[in-house]
């Protein structure tokens, strides 16, 4: 009776194995393996290890077998196509002491594709119809190869093709309604992404501070930094979502309270543009940019979110010197003496291109974006970002790398959340830079 329940309550344990040569010289990026990591992770399937592989038969056949004795499910894509270096199928028939037989439906389904496209089919493509025997064909509306399911004493085996898009098709319509109808006892997990802009990895762990009265019995938390900032992700198991989420909440509640000011999104997909669009748009509030450094990549990041027009004005990209002066009326005098990187220039082209848009709030980046053009006193990746809020004129400098596209990242990054925390009322600036006012 106890080992049944503790049985039954097991939690299920998966491999993933990517098979191909493109991977392992890194041709080919992973994101098969991202991908099925993250949807068997939300079925509450636990990812215990996943292996990338070459077209080599021996290794794939070692493989293989090990996983299937060792995971509960273990998922496989790629080599399934009609070229000659595609042999997962002949492994995986040779693992289960199988013969490969012609499936009319799939041989059907590759006829129709090659007929409506008008090419000839050949011998290699005819084969793709073959399957083992003793599997359960995966039909694959969306290619020619068709996926394969294996069952051995209660273990698993998913063989998919490697196309991104046939591979999420399949795992979709075919291998999690099979998952969930056999696994009906799973872990419900519940996750919180909760994304933070201008605030370093360190600093925001030192004020959330230690965790770990919190983080026991399927509660965990992890810190994941990106050049937009750092997204603390918080989760919880429970054997329903009611349940995990009380587990959550003492935990959601701490972090909030240390580091709620820092918080722009609850959703992992919601980004900074987004949130800042929708206070301006609450507020009534419009807005207009005058870029250099950045080179129109925070009217393009603004005007990405539907809606924008009701709130985003325009901007003007004013690289050189001259169109500083030209498009937006800074005074050539100023960039001569203090240079086009420097705190009266920055301000200058904020509250004129708010004056010259007619908007509330007017933005400005100038900076030595790198990896070249640095000096003593300018260094690479010096930036200086300007403000023009409702009167209020500003500029914030701060060096960041140099790396020429995180620099650019991290400007409009900076500059979006300065308007966010300001909007808000929040007395801090990002990174705890010090405004520098006319
Ligand atoms: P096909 O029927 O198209 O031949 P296949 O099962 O043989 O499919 P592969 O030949 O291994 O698959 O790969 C097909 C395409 O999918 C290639 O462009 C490959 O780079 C890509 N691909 C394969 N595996 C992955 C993976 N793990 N992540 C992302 N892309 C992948
Ligand atoms: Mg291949």
């Amino acid at each position: 009776m106890f080992s049944k329940t503790l049985f039954s309550m097991r939690m299920k344990r998966a491999h993933i194995i990517s098979i191909g040569n493109e991977l392992l010289i890194g041709d080919t990026i992973n994101t098969n393996a991202a991908f099925i990591g993250q949807t068997l992770t939300h079925l509450g399937v636990a990812i215990e290890q996943v292996f990338t592989i070459p077209d080599d038969y021996s290794l794939i056949k070692r493989r293989i077998s090990s996983s299937l004795e060792h995971a509960d499910v273990t998922i496989v894509t790629g080599g399934l196509g009609p070229t000659h270096d595609d042999i997962t199928k002949k492994v995986v028939s040779e693992i289960f002491g199988s013969k490969l037989v012609q499936n009319e439906r799939v041989l059907n389904h590759i006829k129709k594709i090659f007929f409506d496209r008008g090419f000839t089919l050949s011998p290699s493509n005819i084969e793709q119809a073959a399957v083992p025997d003793v599997c359960d064909v995966l039909y694959n509306e969306q290619g020619t190869a068709p996926g394969m399911w294996f069952e051995k004493e209660n273990h698993y085996l998913a063989v998919l093709p490697g196309v991104p898009y046939e591979m999420k098709y399949l795992m979709e319509k075919r291998v999690i309604p099979k998952l969930k109808s056999l696994y009906t006892d799973l872990n419900i997990r519940v996750t919180d992404y909760l994304k933070t802009a201008g605030i370093p990895e360190s600093t925001l762990s030192d004020l959330i501070g230690n965790l770990e009265e919190y983080t026991n019995n399927g509660v965990g938390v992890a810190y994941l930094p990106n050049p937009g900032g750092v997204t603390i992700r918080l989760s919880a198991d429970g054997t329903t979502a009611e349940q995990a989420e009380k587990k959550l909440l003492k935990l959601r509640k701490m972090v909030y309270k240390k580091s709620g000011d820092f918080i722009f999104a609850k959703q992992r997909d919601k980004n900074l543009a987004e949130v800042v669009g929708a206070i301006l748009s609450e507020k009534k509030l419009t807005l207009a940019v005058a870029e250099s450094c950045t080179g129109g990549m925070l009217a393009n990041e603004l005007t990405n979110i539907t809606g924008s027009s009701a709130y985003m004005l325009g901007g003007v990209v004013a690289y050189s010197n001259s169109a500083k002066s030209a498009m937006l009326s800074v005074d050539a005098e100023l960039i001569n003496q203090f240079g086009a990187v420097s705190k009266p220039v920055a301000l200058e082209m904020a509250k004129n291109a708010a004056q010259k848009f007619g908007a509330d709030i007017g933005i400005s980046t100038t900076g030595i974006a790198g990896p070249g053009g640095g000096t003593a006193e300018k260094p690479v990746g010096t930036v200086w970002i300007g403000f023009y809020l409702e009167g209020e004129n500003f500029a914030l400098k701060t060096v960041f790398t140099n790396n020429r596209l995180v620099n650019k990242q991290r400007t409009v990054m900076v500059a979006l959340e300065t308007v966010r925390r300001r909007l808000l009322g929040i007395k801090t600036y990002p990174y705890e830079l010090k405004p520098h006012f006319s």
